[in-house]
């Protein structure tokens, strides 16, 4: 199996991507198994900044073909806010449940028709001789109230066009078939495919 490093700390996230790089033939580290890991301040303006920031620096630490991503949710009616800040929507130390509660009263009495949002999966491959990027987008609704319990984040709100369920009521496997980051993955399995 070839090696990938996944530019990211979270041991859940090189599980998820392992899933989808393993049949490719790649096999995922994480950071914490590579001497010298860099701790990358995600402060650019948009996803692709963070992404490219993240992949090139921890190719240039560890000599590794290199895949970082970062995603965001972008409402529409908020000027595609939160975005790049979906993580500390509503401070530093936000939890999923204070940003779902921000989101709801920046949106309060928003009607239906207006509620349009999409999640935005960026995913940046570094390696010898190659910088790509690429995107997945799925496009939704934010609801009115949270619905569903599975999942994380802004699951509980956000409704897949020509769905009737949110994220947060689908199981992981059902999620990860349609979601934002399985199409932005699918996409750089196809690449490394070619390399
Ligand atoms: P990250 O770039 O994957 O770390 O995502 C940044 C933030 O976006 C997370 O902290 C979540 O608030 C939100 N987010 C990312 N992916 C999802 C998802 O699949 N469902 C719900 N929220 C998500």
């Amino acid at each position: 199996m070839k090696k990938i490093l996944l530019a990211t700390n979270n041991r859940h996230k090189v599980e998820e991507i392992s899933a989808f790089l393993n049949p490719a033939d790649y096999d995922v580290l994480g950071l914490s198994e590579i001497p010298h890991a860099p701790q990358t301040i995600e402060d650019q303006p948009t996803l692709e900044g963070n992404a490219i920031k993240k992949a090139r620096e921890a190719f240039h630490a560890s000599g590794l073909l290199t895949l970082a991503d970062d995603t965001g949710l972008e409402v529409y009616y908020l000027g595609l806010e939160p975005g790049v800040y979906s993580a500390r929507y509503s401070g530093e130390n936000a939890t999923y449940a204070d940003n779902n509660k921000k989101l709801l009263y920046k949106l309060r009495g928003v009607p239906e028709r207006k509620r349009n949002a999409r999640f935005r999966t960026v995913i940046t491959i570094v390696g010898k001789g190659i910088e790509q990027t690429v995107e997945g987008i799925v496009e939704g609704k934010i609801l009115e109230e949270l619905h569903g319990t599975q999942g994380f984040g802004y699951d509980p709100l956000f409704v897949p066009n020509g769905l009737v369920r949110t994220y947060a009521e689908m199981t992981i496997d059902e999620k990860n078939t349609l979601s934002h980051r399985a199409r932005a993955l699918q996409k750089a399995v196809d690449i490394l495919k070619t390399m």
